[in-house]
């Protein structure tokens, strides 16, 4: 599941106020992936919420995927919210079915590159390439569109220098859902990015800047005081 970063003619300026994922992806590079950070963040446009309008290309693609699609969306427990419209101008990416690309590759992502902010409504850029995938089983064809909405956000493979993270992009097929790790990485790609340990220590962390944990202070986050310890854990 390629992602490929394709630099694109500049579009018109946004009027969102952007995030740029360009310092996260400069500290996130799949190559130091491993420990805590099994994640990779890519220097690419992304949607600037966690609500995004797509659509599919044909009345083939919906038929094969729509249901495919939920399942992976959902497989991220919550934390993105598609919404299939017909309206072009709302839609924020498009899903294409290929069946003639590489066996090998069961999907990718098209996005602009590098990122200098988010997408306006309308403007169509990315776009998810679903390739012969249906002879997969539905849990099959969820994984890859699971691992294929998290490129859309912003989140690099990793399988080319680590196959045995605990991630949907170093093996999509080995976890029955985004695992912690992704999650940590769509939290930085949707600009709230707190992180949160694995398994049964669920405590969280705040990254103030790229690199820079809340510690030993409280700091006020989307209207809400949080007071971190001095190795950055909340502890209210
Ligand atoms: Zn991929």
């Amino acid at each position: 599941m390629y992602i490929f970063s394709m630099t694109i003619v500049m579009m018109t300026p946004c009027l969102v106020s952007a995030h740029s994922l360009t310092p996260w992806a400069a500290l996130y590079t799949p190559e130091r992936a491993g420990g805590n950070f099994q994640f990779s963040i890519g220097d690419f446009y992304h949607p600037p919420t966690n609500y995004v309008d797509y659509y599919f290309e044909n009345s083939v693609a919906r038929n094969n995927f729509l249901y495919s699609f939920s399942d992976g969306r959902d497989e991220w427990g919550g934390m993105i919210i598609t919404n299939e419209t017909t309206f072009l101008d709302r839609a924020i990416f498009k899903i294409q079915y290929n069946p003639n690309i590489a066996a090998s590759t069961a999907a990718y992502v098209e996005c602009v590159s590098p990122s200098v902010g988010h997408y306006g409504p309308g403007e169509i850029s990315t776009k998810m390439v679903v390739g012969n995938i249906t002879n997969y089983s539905q849990k099959n064809q969820a994984q890859v569109f699971a691992h294929e909405l998290g490129h859309v956000f912003g989140i690099n493979d990793l399988y080319q220098v680590n196959d045995n993270l605990s991630s949907i992009y170093s093996n999509t097929y080995r976890y029955p859902s985004a695992t912690q790790m992704d999650r940590n990485a769509l939290y930085i790609c949707l600009d709230i990015p707190w992180y949160y340990m694995s398994g049964p220590d669920r405590r969280a962390k705040y990254q103030k800047a790229p690199g820079v944990w809340a510690r030993n202070e409280s700091i006020e986050i989307l209207g809400k005081l949080y007071t971190f310890d001095a190795d950055g854990y909340v502890i209210n």
